[in-house]
């Protein structure tokens, strides 16, 4: 009797890894594959190109009852700027394919368009091509982001050493929060259809963050401005936890991230306490807030310590040290990774 594996069993990683498992890469420019945040390949000048793709679901990405539809495409551009900028890259193309249902409006489509020329505009990338086809139900969108980079400056997941420094731009767990005050003001709408969102101002970059990510190509550039490449770079898509394993597993080391200095903005640890969270999960496992996570050689220390928003929060180890959480109260223990997983 053939066997019949259900999906939910291998998790999002172990679905791709056994597909692609039999895949070999045949062509000398395809320099990298599969497994980063972006695909590299050679142009044969002294940039490389690189290449990814991201897609968003209706239902389980978005939820039009608080999603503004020109957020929506500024979101679907911004997280898939946000791998190029995790390969140290500059974007400069996009394309974009929507499958939809007869739900929408023409008008409610150039809403859509909106958000994502105003993303073509802030990250200077150009519009080039897409597909649009029926849906049963609901909206899909899958954006392709192509950008440049010269070829030494292009950071993959795995150059981390032992020593080099564990750090993070901007601020973790604002998206995961925003996300669960929308979803409380849908509950109490939908109890009670009269009701208006209570949206409190004070709150407004935990909304923001949900809902119209930035990509941080400004990062790209002070990185080129202070003439830094990082060691290894990921953007936070899935929480902290998770994509620090991913450096670990690509780069073949361990890491310590110390609790005190990953950055949670002030709304933020309220807005947990109120929702009874502990605000390090939700920096940990909460997702979405598209930052960058990097890793740097400790001689460039003074080179970012005063950079901008960027947050030094621990220490790459020897694999056999494993990954570590050293928390405020001086335990250290497992770093765990519950990242979001849309097969739950
Ligand atoms: P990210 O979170 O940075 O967007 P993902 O976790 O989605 O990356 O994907 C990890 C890697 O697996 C990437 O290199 C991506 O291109 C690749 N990948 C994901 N899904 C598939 C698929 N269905 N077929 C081939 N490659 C895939
Ligand atoms: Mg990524």
């Amino acid at each position: 009797m053939a066997t019949r594996t259900d999906v939910n069993t291998l998790g999002e990683f172990g679905l791709i890894d056994r597909l692609t498992a039999p895949f070999q890469l045949r062509q000398p420019s395809s320099l990298l594959g599969i497994g980063d945040d972006a695909a590299i390949i050679d142009t044969g000048g002294h940039e490389h190109l690189v290449v990814s793709t991201d897609m968003l679901v209706e239902g389980i990405h978005f939820d039009f009852a608080y999603t503004p539809l020109k957020h929506l495409g500024y979101k679907a551009v911004a997280v898939n700027v946000s791998d190029i900028c995790a390969m140290n890259a500059r974007p400069q193309q996009i394309t974009v394919s929507i499958a939809l249902s007869n739900r929408f409006s023409v008008e409610a489509l150039e809403e859509l368009y909106a958000g994502i020329q105003a993303a073509c505009e802030a990250y200077g990338v150009d519009l080039v091509g897409g597909d649009t086809t029926s849906s049963t139900k609901g909206l899909i969108i899958s954006v392709t982001a192509i950008g440049r980079a010269p070829a030494s400056r292009i950071t993959r997941r795995s150059g981390a050493k032992a020593g080099d420094l564990i750090c993070i731009t901007g601020h973790l767990g604002s998206a995961y929060l925003g996300l669960q005050l929308l979803e409380r003001e849908k509950q109490i709408y939908l109890a009670n259809p009269g009701t208006q969102p209570e949206m409190k101002p004070e709150n407004k970059d935990l909304y923001a963050a949900i809902l119209r990510p930035e990509a941080r190509t400004d990062m790209v550039d002070l990185f080129a401005k202070n003439d830094i490449v990082p060691t290894a770079m990921i953007d936070i898509s899935d929480g902290l936890a998770s994509e620090l394993m991913h450096i670990c597993k690509a780069s073949q080391v361990g890491a310590i991230l110390e609790e005190a200095n990953v950055p949670i903005r002030p709304e933020a640890q309220l807005q947990a306490l109120e929702f009874n969270l502990d605000p390090i999960t939700c920096a940990l496992s909460g997702g979405e807030d598209y930052e960058l996570l990097f890793t740097i050689d400790p001689k460039d220390l003074e080179k970012i310590r005063f950079l901008p928003d960027i947050y030094i929060a621990g220490e790459i180890v020897p694999t056999a040290d494993g990954i570590k959480l050293h928390t405020v109260g001086g335990n250290i223990h497992d770093l765990k990774a519950q990242g979001w997983s849309h097969f739950g």
